[in-house]
Formats: C-alpha cells, structure tokens, sequence
C-alpha cells in the first residue's frame, strides 16, 4: 500500500534511488589516450549536441583494470533515432529493442539508449515466462535505471570521456578492485531473469581471474536447469563467448569443480564426464587459448570439431568393430555426432562442412604411399587436419611419429619427400581403387572432398 502510495507520488521507480558515486580521474586513472578515436568521436558528437554520453559495460571495466577493450560501447539518453541523425555513417540494427552502430573507419561503436529496468521487485512490468525469464526488454530508462538492469557490478560502470569520470551506482569500482564478480540485485531473481547470466558469471570469473562472490554463487546449482528455457541462438552465442575467451579451460574445470557444467552447456555434459576424450579436449581447449591470448585466428569450426571428436571416434570405432567399413562409418560417426548435439547445444549447420572435413582427412594421414601424401598436401582443409592430427597425437590416440613424418614431410624438398614415402603401403590404395563402389578405404580421398560447401568460420 504504502509503496503504491510513493509509487504514484513520485513515479514508478522513485522509490528505488541507486546513489551514484564519482570517481575523477585521480581515483581511476584511465588515460583518455587509451580509448579509440572513433569511440571519442561518439561521445564527443553526442555531448556537443546536447545528449548524455558514457562509454559504458566490458570497455570501463577493462580500462580499470588495465586490459585493452575488445570494443567500445556507448550509452546515451538519446534516442536511436536521434542518434542516428547525428552520424552520416550510422544504422539501425534490432527491432525489439533498437541500437545504432556508427562506423568509423574499419570500427563500429555500438550505441545504446538507457534502458529501464524494475529490476525484479514487484513494479517490473515486463513480461516474463512462467520462470521469470523476461521476454521484452524495451522501455527508454535513465541513466540509474540503465546500471540497475545490468549483470554484474564491475559492467555497469559509466565513463565519461569530456569530465573524465566515472560513475558508478553499484561498488563496481571497489568490486574491479577486490577482483570479485558480483550480481546487481537479488542474484536469484536476476538468474531467472535471464539464466545466461550463470554462464557470463562463469565466464568473466574465469578471463579476469576474478572469484564469483558467495550470494551470487549461491543459487546457481540449483537454477542452472533454466538454461534450458532459453532460446538455442542466444545459448550458442555465450558458449562461443566463453569458448573463445582465451581461458576456456580454465572456465570449464571451473564449472565442473562447482557441479555447474550439468545443464549449462549440454555439449559439456558430454565432454567433461567422458574421461576418454578428455586429453584429446584437454589439448584443444589449450591449443585455442594459447591461439586467442597470442592474437591468433581460431575458428569456431576447428574447435567445434575437437569438442566433438570424442563422440565421434567412439561411433566410428564401434561401427568399424560391428564390420563397417572404415569411411562409411566415419560418415555416418559424424552425422550421428552432429545430429546429436544439434538438439542439445545447436551448433549452427554452417560448421558442418568443415569440422566432416577435418574429420574425414584424419584417416588419409594415415597412408603415407604414392601419390596419396602428396594429394593430401594439396586438399584446402590440410592446415586444419594437420593441427587436427597435432591434437590427436598429443592425446595419445595417434603415433607421435606420424603427426612427426607429417610435420617433416610438409617442409621436405623433393628429393627427401620421395625417399620419405612408406613404400609397402603404396600399392594398397591402387588395389582398393578397383572397387566400383564407393566403400572401404579407398572411398577415403573421393568422400573427403564432400561437404566442402562451409569454406567460411
Ligand atoms: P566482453 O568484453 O566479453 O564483450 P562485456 O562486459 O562488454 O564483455 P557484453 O556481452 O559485450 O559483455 O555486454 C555488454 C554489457 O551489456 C555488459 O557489460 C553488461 O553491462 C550488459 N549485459 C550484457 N549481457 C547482459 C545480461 N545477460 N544481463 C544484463 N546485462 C547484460
Ligand atoms: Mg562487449
């Protein structure tokens, strides 16, 4: 009644005040030199033209904490519209819920209108389904309304390039320096609002070696089973974000020491109780760190079809055992693989090509004969079946001569390639070529080549 009653004195969310406190540039310390030129441009233009502007989220966090921002985001209380009127490089994107991007140069600066937020106490309006996952997200809010309906406290940071300060309504200054993940609000609440905020938790803990505070920990075992509820897309995109943050394996034992990977991310059930794969995902999720921390290309393709391969291997390896031959047991290992992940975790169909070509050269590693070596060498894919091989090998599931011979044969001259070749099996493959249907190993090259349509990721 008597919330009603300030409800309607002073607006909707009056009664929730959220302090903000300043920090100057003394207290924080981010030089201005480090926040791209095309980021300033934003804020600049907008703050010239009258609006509030805060580069705002990853950036400022990132910043404080001495890390380069992978991106620039910027806040406004302008509305998409009028931000779009400001800038001739600039569109719309998203229909429920409108941002811009402005382009400058090869970057793109995403810009956000404040958003509101009730915030999970009874005057949020939002629809939610029947768990209180919220579905529409789209009133206009102030600045404080925007902070309070973000995840966690060292996001929702505020800076403002022209004053050089930071604002900060949730201790998130104080919680980047005591180096702890901490949820705005009631964690419990804020998971059933969106339960992929347990994995982003996960995530930023595990690249900012950060520890998850006690009340935001709490109640993630037991809400976990949300992540089912929410829509495949969006699930795959975090899991990408934590697949590729260059501490991904480190974010995996973390969940599995919590008891947390059990409905996160259904591929990982698969992944991290199969004790049989896991050297060979051991060695792929360190291969793609070591790659993403040096500034490396890994695509999502490559790994996809590591974290995969266990299942794969164990398939083809029961139906070749069942009296399959080696490469239509192969295929149909994979397709299995790919079909059985794809209710659970929905890797896109565009990976398919690439990781049933990875896949699918592994067996032709295997003839080092005639022509077939060299062949082989020339297939677009070698590079990813080479590194494929490499992991292979470092699980101990192929000869670490063979991943070698390879490793020579590539650099070899002519010469040494020749006296290289392992003679006894160079007549094997012309035997199997007779054969008038594709089956057994000789189907190994022609079948390979299938698929390639995925040259992309
Ligand atoms: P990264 O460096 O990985 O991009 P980030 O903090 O920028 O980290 P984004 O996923 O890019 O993360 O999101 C930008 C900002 O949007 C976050 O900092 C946070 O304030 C807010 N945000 C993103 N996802 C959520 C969510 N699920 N719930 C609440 N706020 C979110
Ligand atoms: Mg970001």
């Amino acid at each position: 009644m008597i919330r009603r009653f300030i409800q309607s004195v002073f607006g909707k969310r009056a009664a929730k005040p959220a302090p903000a406190r300043i920090y100057p540039r003394s207290e924080h310390g981010i030089a201005r030199e480090r926040i791209s030129s095309c980021a300033l441009k934003v804020t600049d233009t907008l703050s010239g033209a009258g609006y509030a502007a805060f580069l705002v989220g990853g950036a400022v966090r990132d910043l404080l904490l001495g890390r380069a921002p992978k991106d620039f985001d910027v806040a406004t209380n302008a509305t998409p519209e009028q931000v779009r009127a400001l800038f001739r490089r600039s569109r719309i994107i998203g229909r429920r819920f409108q941002i811009v991007h402005v382009m400058c140069g090869r970057e793109t600066i995403e810009v956000t209108t404040f958003r509101a937020s009730g915030n999970g106490a009874d005057e949020d309006e939002r629809p939610t389904d029947e768990h209180g996952r919220i579905l529409a997200d789209n009133v206009f809010g102030t600045q404080a309304e925007d902070a309070a309906r973000r995840d966690f406290t060292i996001n929702a940071l505020y800076y403002d390039p022209a004053r050089e300060e930071i604002t900060d309504y949730h201790g998130g200054v104080a919680d980047c320096r005591a180096r702890v993940i901490r949820m705005i609000g009631d964690p419990a609440t804020r998971y059933r609002e969106d339960p992929v905020r347990m994995l982003r938790a996960v995530r930023f803990a595990a690249r900012l070696e950060f520890s998850v505070d006690r009340a935001t920990r709490a109640p993630v075992a037991e809400l976990a089973p949300l992540m089912g509820n929410v829509p495949r897309a969006r699930m795959f995109d975090e899991a990408l974000k934590l697949l590729f943050s260059g501490h991904a394996l480190r974010a995996l034992h973390q969940l599995r020491a919590e008891g947390l990977h059990h409905g996160l991310l259904p591929l990982l059930d698969t992944i991290l109780d199969d004790t049989t794969g896991e050297r060979f995902i051991h060695a792929a999720l360190a291969n793609t760190d070591a790659r993403i921390r040096a500034d490396k290309p890994a695509s999502p393709g490559f790994l996809f079809a590591s974290l995969l391969w266990p299942q794969v291997l164990r398939r083809w390896q029961a139906a070749k055992e069942a009296g399959e031959h080696a490469m239509p047991a192969l295929f149909a290992a994979a397709d299995e693989a790919l079909e059985a992940q794809r209710e659970a975790l929905a890797i896109p169909r565009r990976f398919d090509g690439m990781m049933k070509e990875i896949w699918a050269l592994q067996p032709r590693f295997e003839q080092r004969g005639g022509q077939r070596p060299y062949r082989l060498l020339e297939h677009p894919r070698f590079r990813a079946g080479y590194d494929f091989l490499l992991l292979r090998a470092e699980a101990g599931e192929v000869a670490a001569e063979l991943a070698d011979w390879w490793t020579r044969f590539q650099d070899a001259d002519e010469t040494e390639r020749a006296s290289m070749l392992v003679r006894d099996e160079a007549s094997k493959p012309r035997r199997r070529r007779r054969r008038k249907k594709p089956s057994g190993a000789g189907a190994a090259e022609d079948a390979a080549d299938i698929g390639t349509d995925s040259a992309a990721a």
